[in-house]
């Protein structure tokens, strides 16, 4: 098992910059009920958010979810390990660019577990290498190419 550099942020540290672009605040948990816990966020996630933003032509990336408490997490149904819960794993989105692109451009930086849906994508930097979409019948984990190639209605 790896480990992973994190930093921890208080709920009145949101306005700390973490990297040259991004805020620590935008990876809060953004579950109404978050207790004042500090926040993790991993080293690693921010240094490749850094490069794929830098990858997609210095467009804004619009952090969706980050961090989620373990009750923010069952809330969204998220899966058990989620690497959210540990601040390894955000969903975002580059602005104005499709999905499948997006998923390009975060291989090319180094995310080898990236999942794919109709709006945004999931990305995070544990160990493992798996490649999945979002799909109304639920998350089906399939290879690269075909994750790229799947489209999503
Ligand atoms: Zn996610």
């Amino acid at each position: 098992m790896r480990a992973y550099l994190i930093k921890w942020y208080w709920p009145e540290e949101g306005g700390i910059q973490i990297s040259e672009h991004f805020k620590a605040g935008e990876f809060f948990c953004n579950s109404p009920l978050k207790p004042p816990e500090p926040t993790p966020i991993a080293v690693e996630l921010i240094e490749r958010l850094e490069l794929l933003r830098t990858e997609a032509g210095n467009v804004a990336i619009k952090v969706n979810s980050g961090y989620r408490n373990s009750p923010h997490n069952k809330a969204e149904k998220g899966a058990n390990n989620s690497k959210h819960m540990i601040g390894c794993g955000a969903d975002i989105v580059v602005a104005g660019m499709r999905t499948e692109k997006m998923a390009e451009l975060a291989y090319k930086v180094g995310f080898r577990r990236i999942g794919k849906a109709k709006t945004f994508i999931h990305v995070d930097i544990t160990e493992d290498e798996a490649y999945w979409c979002y799909l109304k019948t639920g998350t089906k984990t399939m290879s690269f190419t075909e994750m790229i190639n799947k489209v999503i209605v």
